[in-house]
């Protein structure tokens, strides 16, 4: 015989009641079955609430009853032909009656016990099996409805009745000994108590009614029919990428039912387990699909975790004083009491120096929890050996689970090295001795991140995920997304790295969405976003709380590079094209650097200097690896260096600016580039970055401009300055042309001391040659200390400054 139970989803209306049907009938060909039914999905929760609603003299407790009545109706009209669905709905109808009465009598006296409340929700899965019962008579297979109320005899202790198991085991054997019908179709959840009222066996506990009459009559096989194809490797609601486990032991289905994989209410692996009957859990969508077999000896194809879980609505309870230390006892009375109390303990954790216990709880139990702990421990309180019940709320238990856990070393250092990454406060943390779980109690806004970090790192080893957050989407954030969406299929493939662009922001507007902002038409999609500050971007970012999340600033804006700090504390990496946070006073400098230090987040700025080249990368390498700069020659600016390389005889100085200026190469007030502070920024970073304390007025910067061109207010000023001056500019290149030399803007670092400025360069030197916007950097170190270490390249340009971005995006991929 096999046993198969159909959840609420599964019979939530006509059309999957006719699903149910044909999988049963399907069945029944092959040998008898019985089959359990849920209540229609969701009318649990609204018999609930009707009876809260009444208690609360809230007379829209008819409503949601009219709701009620009118589903069940519903689905005898449209399973049943109109005669016949005209008798069922006459039989539904007073039962329903019964049913308002009782709500009305809960209205009146103002009172929900919970034995009346185990009685309001019995309706659920009496009406579901009588309804579907008479849908099935009607497809011609021989079948009976069985009330599991004369067969499963419990304890009072009502809404989580304790099943009386040997009455039970030897009602359900007599009755399906005696009976010989093809299909057994029974309430799931209803029971009754030894003095004959109704009881139930907590919430998703029609589980728990299939499993025991599979092992009453020594089924074959339990199958539990729901919304999802098996027990996946988390719950498939919150991680997108969770997949079903093929094979599971039962301890492993326990652990993780227990911890909050709902899909199996956990009193269910109990009876199967102890008679090997296996379990399936099945999908009524997808009755193809291969599901979870979970059995005695499961085969295992992944690694040491199968699961992780995680429970809700959790409260830690803190038992702590110098009281505690060495006297025996005290846990033996906390537990006595929460027990006699009927406060279930969901972790428990104690640290070896005994001067604290740490219990986790419901939430809803923790008043209780916390009045009657105190009260137990009142004497010691008040002699103040121990402190009154500490109680923390908001909290969630999140569970790693797999058989072979303790046979693998490292597990939980991978876990909590993934959850410290990903800036998730881990409270308390609990492993049971039989090493088949590690769990950890978190904060609940922090469930969804750690859920994901968690199944990422045990299940998706392949594929990391990188959640970008950019800002400023001019030339270089336009064409960074550009490259983004042309390479993401191809770092998929070839790094396991998947790129998604989470959120986007220009100085107005900005735009979110956890899936991935769709690259093909992000221009539109920003025109019609949301107004933003700096502010409600960094606090989207946060309360989206995604793991791997990366800030990128493409601004050259302060009040940006002023909230990194607000990344760093929330443990985001931050990639900065823009210069002023490196650049700015050495303190905040190394403040931004140690930050980043202490929350493990990454601070990447390679295009602060020669855009795409690999210059800051070059240079850590040197330092990190030992090495020791001594002197630093540099071409840094590609915008002066188009300007010297195309400024002679036969042009004006003013004109070549101007056309500089138009093809991009410089910053939109020229002044910027022509005054040297951009190459001044440049080489303070190198000097910082290669270990040296200095501020951008130590760098001696001795201009080239005449002094009216210094003083310009305006850029048109300035550009006029260049046509008044332009005696001064073409002295420039004379001299440089006479001494067959050629004009480069210069940055120099040497012990300790800066320097930019325009040089005349002659034939032999390595600068001579420079063309165009290249950019040149030469490092002397201990290691090279006559021939430099040469980066030379394009220092300058959209392309290459967003390929240096992409580039600082793929090494924080690989970290
Ligand atoms: P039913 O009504 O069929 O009893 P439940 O709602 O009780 O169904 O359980 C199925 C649900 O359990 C799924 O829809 C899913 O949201 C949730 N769930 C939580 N954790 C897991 C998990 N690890 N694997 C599968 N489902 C899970
Ligand atoms: N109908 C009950 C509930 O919703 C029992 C079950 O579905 O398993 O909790
Ligand atoms: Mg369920």
């Amino acid at each position: 015989m096999k046993v198969l139970k159909f959840g609420g989803t599964s019979v939530a209306n006509a059309e999957n009641i006719t699903k149910v049907i044909n999988i049963a009938k399907s069945e029944a060909q092959k040998q008898r079955i019985a089959v359990v039914v849920s209540a229609f999905g969701g009318i649990t929760d609204q018999l609930l609430k009707a009876g809260e609603l009444a208690t609360q003299k809230d007379l829209s407790y008819v409503d949601t009853f009219e709701a009620i009545k009118a589903r069940h109706i519903e689905a005898c009209k449209l399973l049943l032909p109109k005669k016949k669905s005209e008798l069922v709905i006459l039989k539904v109808k007073d039962e329903l009656k019964t049913l308002y009465d009782l709500l009305q009598g809960i209205y009146l006296i103002n009172e929900f016990s919970d034995k009346t409340k185990d009685k309001i929700l019995s309706y659920g899965e009496l009406l579901s099996s009588y309804i579907i019962s008479e849908a099935l008579k009607e497809s011609e297979t021989s079948s009976t409805l069985k009330d599991s109320r004369t067969l499963i005899i419990t304890d009072a202790n009502h809404t989580q009745a304790n099943v009386k198991v040997e009455t039970t085991n030897k009602n359900i054997k007599d009755y399906f000994d005696e009976s010989d019908e093809k299909i057994t179709l029974l309430p799931g959840f209803v029971s009754k108590s030894d003095t004959n009222d109704t009881t139930t066996l907590g919430r998703g506990g029609s589980d728990y009614t299939a499993a025991l009459i599979a092992a009453a009559v020594d089924a074959s096989i339990l199958e539990i029919w729901t919304d999802v194809s098996g027990m996946f490797t988390a719950n498939p609601k919150l991680v997108r990428q969770a997949f079903p486990i093929e094979e599971i032991s039962y301890q492993e289905a326990m652990e993780l039912s227990h911890f909050g994989a709902k899909v199996l209410y956990p009193p269910t692996v109990q009876p199967t387990l102890q008679k090997k009957i296996p379990i399936y859990i099945k999908n009524t969508f997808e009755p193809e699909a291969e599901g979870t077999l979970i059995s005695k000896n499961p085969k295992s194809k992944n690694g040491p975790v199968k699961g992780i879980s995680h429970v809700e609505n959790i409260a830690l309870l803190t038992l702590e004083g110098n009281g505690m230390v060495g006297v025996p006892g005290f846990s033996k009375r906390l537990f006595s009491v929460l027990s006699l109390n009927q406060i279930n303990v969901v972790l428990i954790t104690q640290a070896s120096s005994e001067h604290s216990i740490c219990v986790g709880v419901f939430s809803d139990d923790a008043k209780k929890a916390k009045q009657v702990v105190d009260e137990e421990f009142a004497y010691e309180i008040s002699l103040k050996k121990i402190k009154p019940l500490l109680v923390e709320g908001d909290l969630a238990i999140i569970a790693v689970v797999g058989d072979n856990m303790k046979n693998h070393q490292g597990i939980s250092g991978r876990m909590f090295r993934a959850l410290g990454q990903n800036n998730v406060n881990v409270r308390a943390i609990a492993q049971g001795a039989s090493e088949r779980n590690i769990s950890a109690v978190i904060a609940h806004k922090d469930i969804k991140k750690a859920l994901v970090s968690l199944h990422n790192i045990f299940f998706e080893k392949q594929i990391k995920t990188l959640n970008l957050f950019i800002v400023g989407l001019g030339n270089v954030g336009g064409i960074l997304l550009k490259q983004i969406k042309k390479q993401q299929a191809h770092l998929r493939e070839h790094l396991l790295l998947n790129i998604r662009v989470v959120g986007i922001s220009n100085s107005k507007k900005m735009v979110f969405n956890t899936q991935g902002i769709d690259l093909r038409d992000w221009k539109s999609q920003i025109d019609t976003g949301t107004d933003r500050t700096h502010e409600s971007f960094f606090e989207t970012v946060k309360s989206l709380n995604l793991s791997n999340s990366i800030f990128i600033d493409i601004t050259a804006n302060e009040e940006v590079a002023n909230t990194y700090t607000n990344y760093f504390e929330e443990s985001i990496s931050v990639i900065a094209c823009n210069k002023i946070a490196c650049s700015s006073s050495y303190s905040a400098y190394k403040t931004l650097k140690e930050l980043s230090k202490k929350y493990g987040a990454s601070f990447l700025f390679e295009t602060n200097v020669g855009a795409g080249l690999p210059v800051i990368n070059t240079l850590n390498n040197l330092i990190n690896s030992g090495d020791e700069v001594t002197s630093i020659q540099a071409v840094l600016s590609g915008s002066l260096n188009f300007i010297f390389n195309n400024f002679n005889h036969n042009n004006s100085f003013h004109d070549i600016v101007k056309q500089a200026q138009e093809e991009g190469y410089t910053e939109p007030d020229p002044r910027i580039d022509l005054s040297g502070v951009d190459v001044a920024r440049k080489i303070l970073i190198l000097a910082r970055e290669s270990g040296f304390k200095i501020d951008l007025n130590d760098i001696e910067n001795k201009s080239f401009l005449p002094e009216e061109s210094i003083k310009a207010d305006s850029v048109s000023d300035f550009y006029d300055t260049l046509k008044t001056k332009a005696l001064h500019f073409e002295g420039l290149y004379a001299s440089a042309d006479q001494n067959n030399c050629q004009l480069k803007y210069v940055a120099e670092f040497n012990n300790g001391k800066a320097k930019v400025g325009l040089r005349e360069v002659d034939k032999d030197h390595p600068f001579y040659n420079l063309k165009g916007k290249d950019n040149i950097v030469l490092f002397y170190t201990n290691r090279y200390p006559e021939q430099p270490l040469i980066i030379k390249g394009a220092g300058a340009g959209a392309e290459v400054t967003a390929s240096g971005l992409f580039a600082d995006i793929i090494t924080l991929g690989k970290n």
